[in-house]
């Protein structure tokens, strides 16, 4: 089948999952004209084999909530592609969760895997479980109930998870802890893991400093530098602060933060101090972002997203969709000069012509937020070599990497007029990688 036929079929086969057809769409029509041109890719139907899972678990999880009362999620993992290694891709905890936006991580997760330079392929899981307002314990009982239907499909050559949106640190120690305890082995299955038990340094950091790392990249080729620039980021949990944090030692200035309830509004740019208070308030208390108006008498947009205030870049960095075509529209007539993506697919389609169109600098988050699963994947070999790296040489390596992935966008997504389509190199050099591995081990 052509590549416009596959996206026709599957809108047909999954009409009840928009953002999964959404991410496909965006990538065959990047990919179509590098695919029309090798016929054997059309003969071996491969981006129909590309575009659909490899499989689904899909599962009940029951537990008993601290009331003592029997509560049930469901339970997903998606193995999509494990053309050039492993299934790896992080577990999600939020109430939105369902098989659509999971397809459509796992999906993302392959090209982006490819798009790093090490063998890992795309896989992503998750429950509609909650996190907001449960104890410690609950949380405990969820990620062991989650674990003990999951367990027997991981391994550390098989199916790596690791965390995002409602997973970090304590979850996948909790995950970590109970899939030990059933399989029976201290092989580094997850990571994210802390540093006791075989975690990287630089991991809870690799998302955030690596999508600066990338926008320094993109900046460099219009000889732009960062300092002094006003930096508007969506988010408060890990990827947004680790964002914060870099910009900040860099003489950025951090204008607004966010979370699913509203956003504060610094116009002088956040201070260290204000930052820590806000990783403080996210991770140990668990409280909300217009707590930090509160302590320091900032403005707050109630209800609403950070993307009306004049800033020079923006870095989504909280979830899916959180900037559409108004908001994008806005920050062009607001002078944007680069939109570079923590978050997976933030921008709308809408949002992402706009951006395209206006030939402002514009990193999707496939590249520019590929630095977790890099550190992730430096997490895996220093498992299997029982060894650790210092802070300096994992921060080196991810430094590496996020240039290596640059200059692959650069390769595949150069205009004739100069400047970068990084959606399509992106996708092309994602999509390339993976075919030819596809290609060569045959139909399975
Ligand atoms: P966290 O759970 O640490 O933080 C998520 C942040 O986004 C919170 O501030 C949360 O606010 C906000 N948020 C979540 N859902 C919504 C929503 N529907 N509307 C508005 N705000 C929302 O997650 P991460 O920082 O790990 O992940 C953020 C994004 O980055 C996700 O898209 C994830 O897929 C992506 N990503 C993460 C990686 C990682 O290493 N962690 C790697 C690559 C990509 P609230 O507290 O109100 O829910």
């Amino acid at each position: 089948m052509k590549a416009s036929e596959v996206l026709n079929d599957l809108k047909r086969r999954f009409p009840n999952e928009p953002e999964y057809l959404q991410a496909v769409e965006e990538v065959i029509t990047t990919i179509e004209d590098e695919y029309n041109k090798h016929p054997e890719f059309e003969r071996y139907n491969l981006i129909e084999r590309l575009c659909l899972p490899d499989r689904i678990f899909s599962f009940r999880i029951s537990w008993v909530d601290d009331k003592g009362k029997v509560q049930n999620n469901m339970g997903y993992r998606i193995q999509h592609n494990n053309a050039i290694g492993p299934y790896k891709g992080g577990i999600r905890f939020h109430a939105s969760v369902n098989q659509s936006i999971l397809k459509f991580l796992a999906f993302e997760q392959t090209f982006k895997n490819s798009l790093t330079t090490l063998p890992m392929g795309g896989g992503k899981g998750g429950s509609d479980f909650n996190p907001k307002g449960k104890s410690d314990m609950e949380v405990m009982r969820f990620c062991q109930a989650y674990v003990a239907e999951l367990w027997r499909h991981i391994g550390a050559d098989t199916d790596v998870p690791a965390g995002d949106i409602g997973v970090g640190g304590r979850e996948v120690g909790y995950m970590y802890g109970y899939y030990k305890k059933m399989a029976r082995e201290n092989t580094g299955t997850f990571t994210g893991k802390g540093l006791e038990f075989g975690g990287s340094l630089v991991r809870p950091e690799a998302t955030g400093y690596g999508n600066v790392y990338f926008l320094l990249n993109m900046l460099a080729t219009r000889g732009i530098d960062i300092k002094g620039k006003k930096v508007a980021i969506s988010g408060s949990g890990n990827v947004a602060t680790y964002t914060a944090k870099k910009l900040l030692s860099l003489g950025a200035k951090v204008v607004t933060m966010s979370d699913s309830n509203g956003t504060i509004y610094v116009p002088e740019g956040i201070s260290e101090e204000q930052l820590d208070y806000i990783f403080k308030l996210k991770n140990i208390y668990r409280g909300r972002i217009k707590e930090f108006a509160e302590e320091y008498d900032c403005e707050y947009f109630d209800g609403e997203r950070p993307w009306k205030v004049k800033c020079d870049i923006a870095m989504p960095s909280a979830t899916q969709n959180e900037l559409d075509g108004d908001d994008a529209k806005m920050l062009l007539e607001n002078g944007v000069i680069a939109v570079s993506e923590g978050a997976n697919m933030p921008s709308t389609p809408d949002a992402v012509r706009q951006f395209l169109e206006a030939k402002i600098l514009y990193a999707p988050g496939k590249a520019a937020n590929a630095g977790g699963v890099s550190v992730s994947g430096l997490e895996m070999s220093q498992n299997s070599q029982k060894f650790s790296w210092s802070a300096e040489d994992v921060d080196a390596k991810l430094q590496s990497i996020m240039k290596n992935i640059h200059e692959q966008c650069v390769k595949y997504g150069a205009e004739a007029d100069g400047t970068v389509n990084y959606v399509k190199g992106a996708n092309v050099a994602g999509f390339m990688k993976v075919a030819k591995a596809m290609m060569a081990q045959g139909i399975i």
